[in-house]
C-alpha cells in the first residue's frame, strides 16, 4: 500500500506505517503468550559503591524471554503493555521473579543486605500496591528497607493524588524511591521538594557526554551533573549514576563525589545465575577488592 491523502480524507496506510501497526500486534500475542507461557525474566545489573566497588544494590530490568525470536528488551514491550493495559500483570510478574532473586542473591555471603532497585509504570500506581508489595516481601522475607522503587518524572507529572498517596505509603513502609533519569524529559527540581525522593539517577546521557571527545561538551556536561548532584545531596538524596562504560567516565565521576553508579563497565544486566556465579567468584577471599562486579 502506498500513503495518499485521498480526496475525501481517506489515508491508505504506506508500508512503514503497516510495518509498525503489524509489529504491535505480534508484540501484543509475545505478551500474551508470554504471561501465559512464563516468558518474562528479570535481568539483574549491580549497583556499586564508586569509592570502593562494592555491591550496593541490583536493578531488576524486564525482558520477554521468545523460545524462537531471543530476547526482547523493554523498549519493545513497555509501551505496548501500557497501552493494552497489560503493564500491571507484567509488573506484578517481573516482580515477584525479582523478589525471588533478591531471596538468592542474599544467600550468598555479603549480600544479604543489598537492595533491589525495581522499575514501576505510572500505571502501575494504584491505590493497591503499597500493601501487596508489603505482602510479597513479607511472603520473601525481604525488609522494604531493601527495595528501591524507581519511578520517572511520569509518574510525578500525572499530578493525581493516589501517587502522592502510593509514593507516601511505600516510603512509610520503609522502601525507597529513586527518580530514574533524572535530568532528561520535563525534569522539575520541584518534585525533589514534593514528593519523598531518596535517590536521583543521573541519566546515562550525562555519563557519556562526560567524556565526550569535544571539551565543549565535557565541560558543560561536568557543570551540569556537579549541578545535579550538589542539589541532590542539599535534598537528602543519594545520587547513582547510570551507564558507565569506560574507566574513564568512572574517575570522572568518582571524583565529582557521585557515590554510586552502574553501566557495562561494571556489569551488563545478567540473567540470575550468571550474576550469582559472578558474584560468587567476587566474595573470595583472595579475590580483587575494587570494582567487585568487574570484566
Ligand atoms: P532504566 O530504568 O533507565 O534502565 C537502565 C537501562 O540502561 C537498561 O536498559 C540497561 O540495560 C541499560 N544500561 C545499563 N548499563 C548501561 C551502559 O553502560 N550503557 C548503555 N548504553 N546502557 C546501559 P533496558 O534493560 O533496555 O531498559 C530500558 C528501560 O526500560 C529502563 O530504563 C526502564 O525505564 C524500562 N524498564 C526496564 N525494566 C522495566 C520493568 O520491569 N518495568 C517497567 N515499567 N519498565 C522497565
Ligand atoms: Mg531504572
Ligand atoms: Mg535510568
Ligand atoms: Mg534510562
Amino acid at each position: 500500500a502506498r500513503k495518499r491523502g485521498g480526496k475525501n480524507g481517506v489515508q491508505v496506510f504506506d508500508n512503514n506505517m503497516v510495518d509498525i501497526a503489524r509489529r504491535r500486534l505480534e508484540v501484543e500475542q509475545f505478551i500474551d503468550q508470554g504471561l501465559r507461557e512464563d516468558w518474562f525474566t528479570v535481568h539483574l545489573q549491580p549497583i556499586v559503591g564508586l569509592a570502593d566497588g562494592r555491591v550496593s544494590g541490583f536493578e531488576a530490568l524486564m525482558r520477554l524471554s521468545h523460545p524462537e525470536r531471543g530476547i526482547l528488551p523493554p523498549a519493545e514491550i513497555v509501551g505496548v503493555a501500557e497501552e493494552n493495559g497489560s503493564i500491571g500483570r507484567i509488573g506484578e510478574r517481573i516482580l515477584s521473579k525479582a523478589l525471588a532473586s533478591l531471596a538468592a542473591i542474599s544467600r550468598l555471603e555479603g549480600m544479604n543486605e543489598t537492595y533491589l532497585a525495581v522499575n514501576f509504570s505510572p500505571l502501575q500506581f494504584e491505590a493497591t500496591l503499597p500493601a501487596r508489595l508489603a505482602a510479597q516481601l513479607l511472603e520473601n522475607g525481604i525488609t522494604p528497607s531493601r527495595i528501591v522503587v524507581e519511578i520517572t518524572e511520569a509518574v510525578l507529572m500525572l499530578d493525581n493524588p493516589v501517587v502522592r498517596e502510593v509514593l507516601d505509603a511505600l516510603s512509610d513502609l520503609g522502601c525507597r524511591i529513586a527518580l530514574d533519569d533524572f535530568g532528561t524529559g520535563y525534569s522539575s527540581l520541584s518534585y525533589l521538594n514534593r514528593f519523598p525522593v531518596d535517590i536521583v539517577k543521573v541519566d546515562q546521557s550525562f555519563t557519556r557526554s562526560l567524556s565526550s571527545e569535544q571539551p565543549d561538551v565535557r565541560r558543560k556536561s561536568r557543570m551540569l551533573v556537579e549541578g545535579i548532584r550538589t542539589i541532590s545531596h542539599q535534598m537528602g538524596c543519594a545520587v547513582v549514576a547510570e551507564g558507565i562504560e569506560t574507566e574513564e567516565q568512572w574517575n570522572i565521576l568518582q571524583n565529582m563525589h557521585i557515590e554510586f553508579g552502574q553501566g557495562y563497565l561494571l556489569s551488563r544486566p545478567l540473567p540470575l545465575d550468571a550474576l550469582l556465579e559472578k558474584l560468587d567468584q567476587f566474595a573470595m577471599p583472595d579475590s580483587p577488592g575494587r570494582r567487585a562486579a568487574a570484566s
